[in-house]
């Protein structure tokens, strides 16, 4: 599409214009070290990143495909293993869940939030169910106190999918609150460039609180080595985030607390602005980083028309994700056909995403509710 963009959907450069000699300085200070794989900036960019989390060991890894990948791996899912998730996030848990040899098993999402259905996770516990991978989708926690106890219940192993949240949050049952990345056994993260803390290219890693399973991590993401040439572990590879990415992130990373706080005050221009329209807006939840700013329409017909009028007034929008997991073709013979999961189905239909970005203006927000406006009427 050769669009001149009003509004663009998302605009990384005007991010990285405001942070470019810091940039340059980072990229300088790892091209002039000579040491380009699992260095002292990996190290420092862990600790910080453990720190902002409120965890104990946080390892770099070369994706967030990657990170739930190895967290499952690490966690030591296996074939014949069943691990539980949702079908409204892009696959990415599914393939995870498929490449270490386990049985994926899909459920419904809440309406409102979108994130998985405590009670639909607790009706698809069987005995060889061993995991789930809750995702804290579009910038927002999963129901995690409930998910905990029932976790707890059946001897789960929790693995937060936070690709969307750094630095999200919700309260804890004793009224506290407590990070993406501090309730599960492990979290896996991605530092993909349009996530709310990106790299200026490929990037991920695990966070987690036990000790064991973050040695494990070590291991696994460079070929299961214990040490150089001693392989420990089967089910290694090479996957590690690189000294010149970590060093760029760690001058982001200085960046994301006021990055999310300015996507939460943009959330809160459109939903001043759109209040009054026949559309759901997302919550307005304290702890909600708004990766993503999602609406909903109130039928497909409405949500396919509007996303035409925007993109023809030069407004950028997306679907995150048009097709639910279990209808992709690669995924039909996991069972599952139009109709298992109707929440997701339903809300593929009605979703659509509008820009949301910590450099969007005022007066993007006004253009951008304006246009829709003219759009529903
Ligand atoms: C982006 C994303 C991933 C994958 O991360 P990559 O770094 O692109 O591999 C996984 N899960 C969710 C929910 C994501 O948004």
């Amino acid at each position: 599409m050769n669009i001149q963009w009003r509004v663009p959907f998302g605009d990384l450069q005007r991010s990285h214009q405001a942070l470019q000699a810091e940039l340059l300085a980072a990229a300088s200070r790892v091209i002039e070290s000579g040491w380009y794989i699992l260095g002292t900036e990996v190290s420092a960019f862990e600790r910080e990143f453990a720190a902002l989390c409120g965890v104990d060991h946080c390892i770099g890894v070369a994706s967030g495909a990657e990170a739930l990948y190895l967290a499952l791996v690490a966690a030591g899912i296996e074939s014949g293993d069943e691990v539980i998730t949702v079908a409204n996030a892009c696959m990415y848990d599914v393939a995870a869940i498929l490449q270490a040899g386990a049985q994926p098993v899909l459920v419904d999402v809440d309406p409102v939030t979108q994130n998985i259905d405590p009670a639909a996770l607790a009706a698809a516990i069987t005995p060889r169910t061993r995991a789930v991978i809750p995702v804290h989708l579009f910038g927002r926690l999963a129901a995690m106190p409930a998910i905990m106890a029932i976790a707890e219940q059946h001897g789960l192993i929790v693995i937060e999918d936070a690709a969307q949240a750094h630095g999200a949050w919700c309260l804890d049952n004793a009224g506290q609150p407590r990070m993406a990345g501090q309730w599960g056994h492990l979290a896996a993260f991605s530092f993909y460039p349009s996530k709310n803390l990106g790299a200026l290219g490929d990037g991920g890693a695990v966070v987690t609180n036990d000790a064991f399973m973050a040695e494990r991590l070590r291991r696994l993401r460079m070929y299961g080595w214990e040490r150089k040439y001693y392989t420990t572990e089967s089910g290694g590879r090479n996957s590690r985030l690189d000294e010149l990415q970590a060093a760029l992130l760690r001058v982001k990373l200085t960046r994301l607390a006021a990055a999310n706080a300015a996507r939460r005050e943009r959330a809160g221009w459109y939903a001043a602005a759109l209040t009054d329209l026949p559309l759901g807006l997302p919550a307005d939840e304290p702890g909600h980083v708004y990766h993503l700013y999602v609406i909903t329409l109130p039928d497909r017909a409405t949500r396919d028309r509007l996303r035409e009028h925007l993109l023809a007034h030069g407004i950028g929008c997306d679907i995150h994700y048009p097709v639910p997991t279990h209808l992709q073709p690669a995924y039909a013979n996991l069972g599952y056909r139009a109709g298992s999961l109707p929440v997701t189905e339903e809300l593929a239909g009605r979703i659509l995403s509008l820009p949301m970005y910590p450099e969007l203006s005022a007066d993007e927000v006004a253009l951008v509710a304006k246009t829709i406006r003219m759009g529903l009427v």
